[in-house]
């Protein structure tokens, strides 16, 4: 690690790794001799449709998506795939059922209900979203058109250990923005994924959505053309201009996760980097994990000493550190270690060996 980056444990936009913001510096000025940017260049150049090409290919090698699924790059974020899920999905049976797990499936949730009719299926609410539901604590309907669920959830820390199992009839639609990337998804079971790209795969201002084109086609009639995947298909992501750049920088970040071993290899990692944080915590008599063991993140630790003032000191001593972005959500306090695909295990280390001083000198 030079000495001038620090350890970003940024929720998201988040840390990317070097390797590829140095491919991304050296084709700035010239992309493959076109001699000019992948900034600068038309969406419908050559140079460009390879790009998006390679992409959607790489995405769909890596985590193995059936050709039944159309793979599009959408604007507007996760959150705009709030509604565009519902104004697509859920015409068929005008139900839907939704599980409230934390901040980001609420507001899911509340925009689904302008669309349709929303069943909450299970909500974590009353224990602050510090647990995942069981498969028997979900209330779920045959006559949904979908089952909605966040697989992580990125301000609580906590996330699905297992793929929920709707009725016969019932596909799921899940948003993976903070987990996208690090397992495989069964692909069977879902009309449609989702992940906002800033969190584990490329710069804000593209999001990948996979969608299950058995499901496609039923769009409501107010539905804008932006939020029809039918037409987002038709177009191939390009009915207008595409978010060209943050494609470009998706397309580097795949062809790293390639070379370090694929999905495999961030699972492994991903597993290791969160054992050294939850260890800590586990072992820690002032440090206490917010999530209950068995619904715990591998992607965004979140943790507290109880004492809002001890958490400032830490978060700053931290920083002296380049140990950064540690706090937690403005909306939960306390700490998250937001600890994506890339980030190394080197600064996982250095936040471990922080706490453990930390506590020791108190
Ligand atoms: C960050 C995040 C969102 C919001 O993403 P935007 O791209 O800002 O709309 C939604 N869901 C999850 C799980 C997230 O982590």
């Amino acid at each position: 690690m030079p000495k001038d980056r620090v350890f970003n444990f940024a929720a998201g936009p988040s840390t990317m790794p070097l390797e590829v913001l140095r491919e991304a510096q050296s084709e700035l000025l010239n992309y493959g001799e076109t001699g000019m940017s992948v900034m600068e260049m038309s969406h419908r150049s050559k140079a460009f449709q390879a790009i998006h090409e390679d992409t959607k290919a790489r995405l769909r090698a890596l985590l193995k998506v059936p050709e039944d699924f159309e793979i599009l790059f959408l604007q507007g974020g996760a959150t705009l795939q709030f509604a565009m899920v519902p104004m697509n999905l859920i015409g068929r049976t005008g139900k839907a059922d939704y599980a409230v797990t934390g901040s980001f499936a609420g507001k899911a949730a509340d925009e689904a209900k302008k669309y349709g009719e929303v069943r909450i299926a299970a909500s974590s609410k009353e224990k602050n979203h510090t647990y995942i539901p069981a498969q028997d604590q979900l209330d779920l309907h045959e006559d949904a058109s979908y089952f909605y669920y966040c697989a992580n959830n990125t301000i609580y820390g906590t996330e699905w250990q297992y793929t929920p199992q709707a009725p016969a009839g019932v596909p799921l639609v899940a948003d993976m923005s903070s987990d996208i990337l690090t397992r495989y998804i069964d692909w069977d079971k879902y009309a449609v994924v989702f992940a906002g790209a800033q969190k584990n795969m490329a710069p804000a201002g593209v999001t990948a959505v996979f969608v299950n084109k058995a499901y496609v086609g039923n769009a409501l009639p107010i539905s804008p053309v932006m939020l029809d995947y039918a037409a987002m298909i038709k177009g191939d992501s390009m009915h207008n201009t595409p978010p060209c750049w943050c494609i470009y920088m998706m397309d580097l970040m795949l062809k790293w996760i390639d070379a370090q071993g694929g999905i495999p290899a961030m699972e492994e990692r991903k597993r290791a980097r969160s054992k050294l944080l939850y260890d800590v915590l586990d072992s820690s008599s002032l440090f206490k994990g917010c999530a209950e063991k068995g619904s715990r993140s591998f992607m965004n630790v979140t943790f507290v000493t109880g004492d809002p003032e001890i958490d400032k000191r830490f978060i700053a001593g931290a920083k002296e550190r380049g140990i950064e972005n540690i706090g937690g959500h403005r909306s939960v306090g306390g700490m998250r270690a937001s600890i994506y695909n890339s980030m190394p295990i080197e600064g996982v280390q250095a936040l471990a060996d922080y706490m453990k001083e930390f506590e020791k000198q108190g």
